[in-house]
Formats: C-alpha cells, structure tokens, sequence
C-alpha cells in the first residue's frame, strides 16, 4: 500500500524530517504501510496553514458549512466500504462491525451535524429595556487527538461540529490506526474543499500530540483517549487557557437485576461486554448481578461468550477479531494472570497460550472472550481499565450493595442496568456516578445527547447542542432599545 502523509493545506506531505513509524494489521502481524513520524515543526506548518485558512472559512455562514458536511457526508458515503475494508485491517475488528458501527457512523456524524445546525436557534433574553443577543464565534484553530479504537468514528464526532461551527483543524489519529483519518482527508481532497481548514499531523503522541497540545495558536483542545494521557494533556493546556474536552477511560458496571427476562436480554448483555473485543470505553467490564439469579445467569453468560466466533476479522462469520496490538495482548494477559493471583477463577477464555484461537496465526494479536469470578469489587482486575475482552462476575445481595460497588471505581463514563421493570432501572440510574447509563440496552446512542464521563473519566460534554458550544465562544450583544 501506498505510504501515508501528513495532510498540511489540501496537499500531502511526508515529514518534514523524513522519520516514518509502520501501521501492522493486528489481526496478522503484518506492515500494512508507513505513516509519518512528525514532529513539532511539522505541527507548525499544519497550524500556520489552519490559521492562514480561518478567515475565510469563518466568513462562509453556517448555511454553506452545513452544505459541506453533507457533501463529506455524501462522499464518506460511496466510499463506506473502502473505510470498513481499512478499519478493520488497521484494527483487526470484523469487517461486519466495521461496516455498521466504524463506516456507518463516520458518515452519520457529518450528517447529524450538518441537520442539527439547520435546526439550532440562538436565544434572545429581554430585560430593562435591553435586548440580549446569544452571539457565538469559532474558537480559531483547534487540535482534535483521537485513540485507536474507533479510529474514524470519533474523529468525525470531532470534526463535523468544529467545521460547522467554523473552526479550522489541526488533527492527530493514533499512531496505530491512521489509515482511515488519511482516507478521509482523500475524501476531501476528492470534493475540492478549501486548503488549510483540515490538516492532519500523524506521529507519536508524545511528539505530534504534545506539540498539538503545546501550539500557543491553536486555542482549543478536544482529546479521546486514555486517563494517564488526559493528564498530560490537561496539565499542558490549562495554563494556556485552552478550551478543553477530555473524553477518558472507563471502568464500567453492567447491573443485571433479579427480575431481568435473561433469555431476552442476554445478547444485549453478551454485547455490552466483548464489542470490538472489548475495546469500547463504554463497554461493561464489570457484570454485577443479584445473588438470587447469580448462578443462573452465570450458567447462561459464560455458554454465550464461549460461543462468541473469534477469528479472521475478513471473514463475515467472525463476531470477535483481534486486539490492538501484540503489545496490547501481552497487557490483557497480564490482566488476567493478576485476576487468578487476586483469588478469581477463569469460566471461559484465558491467555492466548491458555485457550488459543484456530485458524489465526502465531503473529496475529488473539485472545478469547474471559470471563472471571470470585473477585473482590474492590480488587485491581475489577478496578483497573483493561480495555479488552475481559469481564468480571460479582454477585449483589441488595439495590444499595450494587449501587456502592458500581460506584467503587475511580471511573465514571457508562453503565447499564437490566431489568423487567423500566421504572424500577430508571430509578437506580440515578444512583450511578456515570455520565450515561443504558436501561436495557447498550451503546442506543442519541447524538443529541450529552456525552462525557465523571470522575476520572473526563471532563466536559461533547453531542449535539454541548459540541455546539464546546468548538464556539459563546458571546452576549446587549443592545439598550430606543
Ligand atoms: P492514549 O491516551 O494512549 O492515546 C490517545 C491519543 O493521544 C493518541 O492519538 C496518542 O497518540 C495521543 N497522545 C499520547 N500521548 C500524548 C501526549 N502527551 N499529548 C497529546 N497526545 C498524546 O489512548 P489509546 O490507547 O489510543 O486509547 C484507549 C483509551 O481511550 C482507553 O482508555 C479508552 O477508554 C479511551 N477512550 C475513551 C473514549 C471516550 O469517549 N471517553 C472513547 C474511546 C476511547
């Protein structure tokens, strides 16, 4: 495959040091291709052009912004499958789930923006006299630092709202999935949109991702990644005044209660758990289940997720592909080593040498769904983000008890409760120290909707009307009536 370049004022460029990193298919072990390995200089050059390129796409108005989103969103469209085809080599996800949630997704965001603008108002407040006018204004360049896991679907979550709301960009997909952020700025180039409102930097996170943070130019930060690394992020941007969103890690409860109809709700909990191997902040790595149903459910999980068809993320039958990276692998066995120190037993799954995958190879970064009981709520397995396909099982003897252990983490992004009743998970929603709880369901994602953890989640609000407000500065024009 052709090599990757960084997109600097509509044109590809390699670094300006010439240093290149490679991409792998996790699901294989193989180079897919080289990527830049940028630098502050080479962030230099995308802000300048960012900045050159301001003026005049905050001059265009919101009308003519929302017809470009709808003609990325038109092209991302016919290229949907090319998307689903990279995504799923650069993250070694199934190509089935590339197709509905990666490529599907990409386009839906653009979309969404695009609509949602059409329908937004300002506010106009009257008093003594006076007419107050909500103003809002971009807020210039912005970097946009995004993780691996859902490479294009959370770029684009950044980029629609920040071009709608007439910002320029300066953008930085992980180092290990570049692939369709370069497809997209094809996409771009494709339908003629303007040089310079759309550069994109690849490299480390350390180097690109620090210089991004670091640029005194570019005023506003919207970051998707681990909790260790929003820390860095915030300790550089906050003395800098930036504007800030941080979208963290999570650690997050799924609460089966014991009037779930588990027949009908199991898929939805087994999905909760293992999508995308477990790599979705908001999946359910924690199941916490009352004691009255604990040895039912259990029977009934553990046959579900030893059923889950792991294997070749090309093929269509595969539900689960692989991990991230070897790296990636190594750590969830870690994961699970240190669960059968802590006193857990393993029901299903194990490392890779315990229970590995057929028909994959050697090179290939595999492991199979693990499920692990016996666990202290409290212990670091229960505790810590793994972020892969590992879940623990941890019976509840009362609403309160389950409520105490589902906030017993330092995170706070998702939960989900199952129940017969929806009044009754309702009411023990709101007992949960997370910014979104799913009752019965999991990942039904309204893009009007706030977005964004508590606690050590993160901080800040991205969707719909938040994301609005998040790429603008919002004013106030007070004009005293004759
Ligand atoms: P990460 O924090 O390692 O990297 C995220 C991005 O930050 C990458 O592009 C990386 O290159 C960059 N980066 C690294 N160091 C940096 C620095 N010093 N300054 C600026 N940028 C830097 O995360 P990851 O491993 O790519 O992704 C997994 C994590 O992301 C998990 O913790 C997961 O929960 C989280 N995540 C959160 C959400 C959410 O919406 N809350 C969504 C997806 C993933």
């Amino acid at each position: 495959m052709e090599p990757i370049l960084n997109f600097i004022n509509g044109e590809f460029h390699p670094s300006a040091s010439g240093m290149t990193l490679e991409t792998v298919n996790p699901a294989s072990g193989q180079v897919i291709t080289t990527l830049p390995r940028s630098s502050a200089e080479d962030v230099a050059m995308a802000t300048k052009a960012a900045l050159e390129a301001g003026p005049a796409w905050s001059a265009t108005t919101m009308e003519e912004r929302m017809a470009w989103l709808h003609r990325i969103a038109d092209a991302l469209e016919e290229e949907a499958e090319t998307i689903a085809q990279l995504e799923s080599m650069d993250t070694g996800k199934p190509i089935s789930l590339a197709r509905r949630v990666d490529a599907a997704r990409s386009v839906s965001n653009f979309r969404f923006f695009a609509n949602f603008g059409r329908d937004h108002t300002e506010p106009i407040f009257s008093d003594h006299g006076a007419v107050n006018h909500v103003h809002r204004s971009p807020v210039g360049c912005v970097g946009l630092i995004t993780p691996w896991n859902l490479p294009l679907y959370l770029l684009t979550w950044k980029v629609a709202p920040a071009l709608l709301m007439g910002n320029t960009i300066v953008a930085k997909p992980s180092e290990l999935t570049p692939m369709t952020a370069n497809h997209l700025a094809k996409v771009l180039t494709k339908v003629h949109f303007p040089k310079g409102v759309f550069n994109l930097v690849h490299g480390l996170g350390p180097e690109v991702g620090q210089a991004i943070v670091e640029h005194p130019d570019i005023r506003g930060i919207s970051f998707t990644g681990g909790t260790a690394t929003g820390k860095i992020v915030a300790a550089t941007a906050a003395p800098m005044f930036k504007k800030l969103s941080l979208e963290l890690g999570g650690k997050n409860a799924t609460v089966v209660l014991d009037d779930a109809p588990l027949e009908e709700m199991m898929d939805g909990i087994v999905r909760a758990s293992f999508t995308n191997s477990g790599q979705v902040c908001l999946c359910g790595s924690r199941v916490l289940v009352d004691a009255a149903i604990y040895d039912r459910f259990k029977t009934m999980f553990v046959d579900a997720v030893s059923n889950i068809v792991v294997g070749d993320p090309a093929s269509e039958s595969t539900v689960m592909g692989s991990v991230i990276s070897k790296d990636h692998q190594t750590k969830v066995e870690s994961y699970i080593e240190l669960g059968q120190q802590e006193g857990g037993v393993v029901l299903t799954g194990g490392s890779a040498t315990d229970a590995p995958v057929k028909g994959v190879t050697a090179q290939g970064a595999f492991l199979r769904p693990t499920v692990i009981e016996g666990l202290s709520h409290t212990s670091r397995t229960a505790t810590e983000e793994i972020f892969g396909p590992v879940v623990t099982l941890h019976p509840f003897t009362s609403e309160q008890e389950a409520i105490d252990m589902a906030n017993a983490t330092e995170y706070g992004l998702a939960g989900s409760v199952w129940t017969a009743d929806t009044a009754r998970g309702y009411a023990f929603a709101q007992h949960l120290d997370t910014g979104i709880v799913w009752v019965n369901t999991w990942l039904n994602r309204d893009l009007r909707t706030p977005f964004g953890g508590v606690k050590q989640s993160g901080v800040g609000r991205e969707g719909g009307a938040w994301s609005l407000n998040f790429f603008s500065e919002l004013t106030n024009i007070c004009v005293q009536q004759p």
